[in-house]
């Protein structure tokens, strides 16, 4: 029996996300004294690779075949939920990212395993069920789940859980998975890659702006604080309905749910479908020249002011910080 983590990378990298799950693992590994096997699938480089036993996994199996040099959620699903009976895991730990939020129902059907997506801790056993909490109603609110059966798949919320390094000396596996024809229906023809330098749903730091901005010739400033701060920015709906920022910033009940260490909110008001997916954010700084603003309500610090003066006065300061 043991513990299968997904690690996944882009281009080759493993990304954050990847090791806090891997963390993750072996903190379940210890609770059932079960053994922590990662899985990649597409091409690493070997360095890349050796750093996984930096975080305690045992095994890394890697699978890399042409078919599945592109991101396939069938595909991916299909193979995981095959390394996972060949390694006799109970337990399957993968990111609850992008690609981990499509993929953890299909590994759970194919597992006949119970599912826990965005999970934020720990397991807590008692025999074979365990207690789970997980964020729910686009992270409104926090649910307490019974995971019951042998077998379960658990998508890890991003930024809820550190990555703790615990060196093992890890050997690396090739493995060669079946794929059926239905694995390979979709074919990915393109990929346009978002304006973002750091990636949204993983960021630690994320600078979001709302229509407060007055238009999309102002989006530099919003920029500029991102990368001096090393964050990702994201806006409200209104803003990418109005084309002034890609959809795939949009965060809120309809868009995305971001748990970053830090939101920085910038001319936004804080309407209820908003605060739906920022509201898990550790800490949260509001700027809005309107003292009145909800977003207040729920902001750790608050600067009252004129986004116009207030953040270029932000860049300077943390530039010299
Ligand atoms: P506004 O409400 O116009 O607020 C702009 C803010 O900027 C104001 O507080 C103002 O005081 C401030 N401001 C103006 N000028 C300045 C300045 N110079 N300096 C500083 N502050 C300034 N919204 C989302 O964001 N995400 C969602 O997922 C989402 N889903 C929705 C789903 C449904 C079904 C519905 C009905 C609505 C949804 N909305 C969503 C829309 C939401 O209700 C709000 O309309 C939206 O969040 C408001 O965007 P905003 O704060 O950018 O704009």
């Amino acid at each position: 029996m043991s513990v299968l983590v997904y690690i996944e990378h882009v281009d080759g990298a493993f990304k954050k996300s990847a090791l806090e799950a891997v963390s993750f693992a072996k903190a379940v590994g210890t609770l059932v004294n079960q053994p922590v096997y990662a899985l990649s699938i597409g091409e690493v480089a070997q360095s890349e690779l050796e750093k996984i036993g930096k975080y305690g996994a045992e095994k890394l199996i890697t699978v890399n075949q042409a078919e599945l040099k592109q991101f396939l959620n069938q595909a991916y699903a299909s193979v995981i939920a095959e390394v996972a009976k060949s390694v006799e895991a109970e337990t399957v730990v993968l990111s609850n990212s992008f690609s981990g939020k499509g993929m953890a129902p299909r590994i759970a059907a194919k597992l006949d395993a119970a599912l826990a997506d965005g999970a934020i801790s720990l397991p807590r056993l008692s025999g074979t069920a365990w207690t789970i909490q997980k964020t729910a109603f686009s992270n409104k609110a926090i649910a307490t789940e019974e995971l019951t059966g042998s077998k379960r798949v658990i998508a890890l919320t991003p930024n809820s859980f550190e990555p703790k390094e615990e060196p093992t000396s890890i050997t690396i596996e090739p493995y060669q998975p079946s794929l059926s024809p239905d694995d390979l229906s979709t074919v990915i023809k393109d990929i346009v890659r978002a304006t973002n330098q750091v990636s949204l749903p993983e960021a630690e730091i994320v600078v979001s702006a709302g229509r407060g901005m007055k238009g999309p010739e102002n989006w530099a400033m919003v920029e500029e604080l991102a990368r001096v701060l090393g964050a990702a920015t994201a806006c409200s709906k209104p803003v990418s309905d109005a084309g002034w920022r890609p959809h795939a910033e949009h965060v809120g009940q309809t868009g995305l749910a971001v748990t970053p260490k830090l939101y920085i909110a910038i001319g936004i008001s804080g309407a209820i479908q908003h605060l739906a997916g920022v509201s898990s954010s550790k800490t949260i700084v509001v700027i809005n020249k309107d003292p009145e603003a909800p977003f207040f309500k729920v902001a750790d610090y608050g600067i009252v002011g004129d986004a116009f003066d207030v953040v270029p006065q932000l860049i300077e300061a943390f530039k010299t910080y």
